[in-house]
């Protein structure tokens, strides 16, 4: 059986480790990728603000050696769901069973005078050439603001402002800056109200700003403010943009999405046989985040499984992850969180505490040691 794996993220990494574990050389797995590695979401802030060098979070491709798969690196240039056909800027796959785990794409130029005076955090390049612009930083405004929903990993702003506030403490130049962060959620963890209620009480004791239920529209370059959808200004000397999300252009074209984004339900399956969808690309119901990709992915896995082996591949998603969100100050917290589909999501705050780093830790390691085959 051909499967044919689009995207190496959480989502296709988690599949394909899972797929050859079981079968081995018995099923014909393509994974394709346009990048030569993957690299945490969370990594990115821990380059950003000179914690560990890009070298070090970086995971080629390359050193994905498994039974049964081929790591293939193209741009995928069109999908077409009915034949179930992929073409690469490297050739044409035909899969039995496609998955498509292609993640959200970013456009920072869709918020004007972003790219001119601003920065977007959320791409590996433009998370990476913030290091040394933060490291020259005199001081000043800073602030941090989400132009849009949906966005990846809504805990990453929060964790940013509080991470901004001890690099600059650290460089002692915290008492010549404002910190301010800007988001579209009226509480900076919706569905959990015990880690709001932390959060807005570290900010309040770290004087960060909180600007709830806004977004940034556009920023003025020559007079350096960001203009929130209220109409209300923000001065800034420097400015931290999550930028615009969208489905990826490939994705778009192939009539698999509505609305922006692949729908699909529990069982991650798309309205076209055969053709499944998990994670960022996808409007499934859960935040887009890592722990959410995998735990799709997981059971796309069981159902190809139980198919191949003739049994009812009627496995679901139940909603659950496990995000760690770091509080600044050298302690880290877990939300333990659920989203039932179509019901009413419910997360719980553990931490925050500074032996919880050890945890996070283990979370990275353990998946690079399982995608990878190394430690
Ligand atoms: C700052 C930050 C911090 C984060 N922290 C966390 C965290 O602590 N925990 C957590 O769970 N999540 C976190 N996230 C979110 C997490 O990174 C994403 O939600 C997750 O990677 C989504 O997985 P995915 O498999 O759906 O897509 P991705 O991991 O984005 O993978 C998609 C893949 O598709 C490839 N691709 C896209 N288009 C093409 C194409 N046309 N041709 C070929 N290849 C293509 C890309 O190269 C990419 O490798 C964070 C994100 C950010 C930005």
């Amino acid at each position: 059986m051909r499967i044919v794996i689009l995207g190496a993220g959480f989502g296709g990494l988690e599949l394909t480790t899972r797929l050859s574990a079981e079968f081995g050389e018995a099923l014909d797995i393509t994974l394709i990728d346009r990048s030569d590695g993957f690299v945490f979401g969370f990594a990115k802030l821990d380059v950003m603000f000179g914690r560990t060098p890009a070298a070090a979070v970086h995971h080629p491709y390359a050193d994905i050696v498994k039974p049964g798969v081929r790591f293939v690196r193209s741009a995928v240039r069109s999908i077409d769901p009915e034949q179930r056909r992929v073409v690469t800027d490297d050739g044409t796959f035909d899969a039995d069973i496609m998955v498509v785990a292609l993640g959200a794409d970013l456009d920072p130029a869709a918020t004007p005078g972003l790219v001119e005076a601003g920065h977007e955090f959320y791409s590996e390049a433009g998370a990476f050439a913030l290091q040394p612009v933060l490291d020259s930083f005199p001081g000043g405004h800073v602030v941090i603001a989400v132009t849009s929903t949906p966005f990846k990993c809504p805990p990453a702003p929060s964790e940013t402002a509080l991470l901004m506030h001890d690099f600059l403490t650290r460089r002692q130049i915290r008492d010549r800056s404002t910190i301010s962060l800007v988001m579209p959620l009226p509480r900076p963890i919706p569905p959990s109200p015990d880690t709001s209620a932390v959060l807005l009480e570290v900010f309040a004791e770290r004087g960060i700003d909180w600007h709830p239920s806004r977004t940034l529209t556009q920023i003025v370059p020559d007079r350096k403010v960001a203009q929130l959808d209220d109409g209300a200004e923000l001065p800034f000397d420097l400015l931290l943009a999550v930028p615009r999300h969208r489905v990826p252009q490939v994705v778009a074209e192939s009539g698999l999405a509505e609305d922006g984004w692949i729908p699909v339900d529990y069982t991650l399956r798309t309205r076209f046989p055969d053709v499944f969808a998990v994670g960022d690309v996808t409007s499934v119901g859960t935040p887009k985040a890592g722990v959410f990709a995998e735990g799709q992915a997981t059971v796309v896995a069981e159902q190809i499984i139980a198919r191949v082996r003739g049994q009812a591949a009627d496995q679901e998603y139940d909603g659950h992850g496990v995000c760690y969100l770091e509080f600044g100050d050298g302690r880290i917290g877990k939300v333990d969180i659920t989203f039932p589909y179509g019901g009413t999501p419910a997360g719980r705050l553990i931490g925050p505490s500074a032996e919880l780093f050890a945890d996070k830790k283990e979370f990275g390691t353990d998946r690079v040691a399982r995608w990878f085959g190394r430690g």
